[in-house]
């Protein structure tokens, strides 16, 4: 039970990246009853994320003695719906957007758009995994979400205090275009760098600037 007086049912996960999982089952500890949901192309991209391989040689050497044992995965697939106390709630396929087979959460009866990682606000997007074909698949992304005309939409990664406007889907489309429009002329990863953060300067985790960066120009 929480505060709310519901119990929690489900724990839906919109993409296989770490960030967005690990933390599952630690969740799932304090709530018991909770399912862990997931789609198809997200319960199968899971397996190589939390291989012993990428563990220690990555996430382990990030956050040395600080991962949850054992990492859990999904418990169980759903296709492109399920139901939140007779609230229907609509999986919204994005594609390739921070990685691929993205996902977004759409709750028609609070006007919400829970957007997983296509939506980013007042953070520096993580576009290392990305193509410029993927990069320009993530703005339709965010102009297919502002399709369903949200009142309030969640990024996946954001300043905690910063309000969930749907105008955070302009924000990200802004973002992503300016950064292919510096990729494209810029002559190294520096200056591409560089270029991106004079125009945003108060944004969060220029580290993955830093990286996008350097996988855009090598
Ligand atoms: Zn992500």
């Amino acid at each position: 039970m929480t505060d709310h007086h519901v119990t929690l049912k489900y724990i839906y996960l919109t993409h296989t990246h770490a960030d967005h999982f690990f933390g599952a089952g630690m969740i799932k500890d304090a709530f018991p009853g909770a399912t862990i949901i997931v789609t198809r192309a997200t319960a199968d991209g899971i397996p190589a994320v939390m291989t012993p391989a990428n563990l220690a040689g990555t996430w382990e050497k990030l956050f040395p003695g600080k991962l949850p044992t054992p990492i859990v995965g999904a418990d169980q697939v759903v296709k492109d719906h399920f139901t939140l106390e007779e609230h229907p709630i609509t999986i919204i396929s994005d594609g390739f957007t921070d990685t691929h087979d993205t996902t977004s959460l759409w709750v028609p009866d609070l006007q919400l758009i829970v957007a997983g990682d296509a939506t980013y606000k007042g953070i520096h997007a993580y576009m290392q995994e990305t193509t410029l074909a993927a990069r320009q698949n993530w703005i339709k992304t965010n102009e297919h979400l502002k399709t369903f005309k949200p009142q309030h939409v969640v990024a996946g990664h954001k300043i905690p205090e910063n309000a969930d406007d749907p105008a955070i889907l302009d924000s990200t489309i802004a973002y992503i275009t300016a950064f292919n429009k510096f990729a494209q002329k810029a002559t190294s990863a520096l200056e591409l760098y560089r270029q991106v953060l004079a125009l945003y300067p108060t944004y969060a985790n220029p580290g993955s600037l830093w990286s996008s960066a350097h996988a855009v120009i090598r």
